[in-house]
């Protein structure tokens, strides 16, 4: 990013360059709120250059906390209220298998660095597994709950950020992370140096060209502003990628996320029908992503070092 054309004042940021490639060709594609808590507007903007996606005057890093604060931000919460959450829930018991599957396959290594951890189920999930797990994470109640339920420490960003975590790691995972990190480049860099040479990084995060993401638009529920700053596409963290020292080498899709968006998005929409309609487009996007992965909701991109 190019931060001397980016004005941050105290509350929002304002791009005048693509956060991606530094284009000043960027306009307005698609006005949309924030369904979930504070039902406040905000922009998205796309570079003509790049077509990177982008949350235009997002709140900065000292100014988003309020739009973390609910208990409806069920990433951040363990709530068991609502068919909602209960799905999420049941949906999460399975993924941690999927991702834990997945990750053998990819690698015979053991050091595991998960970037948002979270609460740490996932953590856990790997610990159990025989993986040696690192954790970091912004919100310090997760990473109390973290040690509270799972014995395991969890590092503050600034701990992996300025490189004081010595050991090298196999595997990096950010499970619908990277989407919400204000300085995308530094974890990146940081990421390249912690992840050992034959390592491998496992990013999850929404896709704005998946079946549901067109067939919702402005409600589509994994735009999530302004919590969602990056909106990312197949080809953007691609980009990302190589800008880094990376490539994607491979593209996984967990088969549960266009259900979890589809009738998320539903809600947003106050629809009636709401379990009949986001299960229906939910099976849509994920057929259509079988037939062309790069409309997958929520794909999961491999990257390995350049
Ligand atoms: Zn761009």
């Amino acid at each position: 990013m190019v931060q001397t054309k980016n004005t941050t004042s105290s509350a929002v940021i304002k791009y005048t360059t693509c956060p991606l490639c530094s284009s000043k060709n960027i306009q307005l594609t698609l006005a949309t709120t924030d369904y979930s808590i504070s039902k406040d507007g905000f922009e998205i903007y796309a570079c003509g250059a790049c077509d990177f996606h982008f949350t235009q005057n997002a709140p900065s890093p000292t100014s988003i906390a309020p739009y973390y604060q609910s208990d409806v931000y069920i990433s951040h919460s363990d709530t068991k209220e609502g068919l909602v959450n209960r799905l999420y829930h049941t949906a999460r018991e399975l993924m941690l298998k999927k991702k834990s599957k997945l990750i053998q396959k990819l690698t015979t290594g053991k050091r595991l660095l998960d970037i948002g951890s979270g609460t740490g189920y996932f953590l856990n999930h790997m610990k159990q597994h025989g993986f040696k797990v690192i954790g970091v994470e912004i919100d310090g109640d997760a990473r109390a709950a973290t040690l509270k339920n799972f014995n395991i420490k969890v590092n503050p960003p600034p701990t992996f950020l300025e490189g004081q975590l010595t050991e090298k790691v196999d595997v990096i995972t950010l499970w619908h992370v990277l989407e919400h990190l204000h300085d995308m480049d530094g974890y990146m860099q940081s990421m390249h140096r912690q992840l050992a040479d034959d390592g491998v990084v496992l990013i999850a995060v929404p896709n704005h060209k998946s079946y549901d993401a067109q067939h919702y638009g402005k409600y589509w529920a994994a735009y999530d502003v302004p919590r969602h700053l990056w909106h990312f596409s197949p080809k953007t963290v691609a980009k990302l990628a190589d800008k880094n020292g990376f490539k994607v080498v491979d593209q996984k899709r967990l088969p549960l996320d266009p259900f979890y968006n589809s009738l998320l998005s539903e809600k947003y929409q106050s629809s009636k029908l709401s379990l009949i309609f986001g299960g229906l487009i939910g099976l849509i996007s994920l057929l259509v992503s079988y037939v062309n992965p790069s409309r997958s909701t929520s794909p999961i991109y491999i990257l390995k070092k350049k």
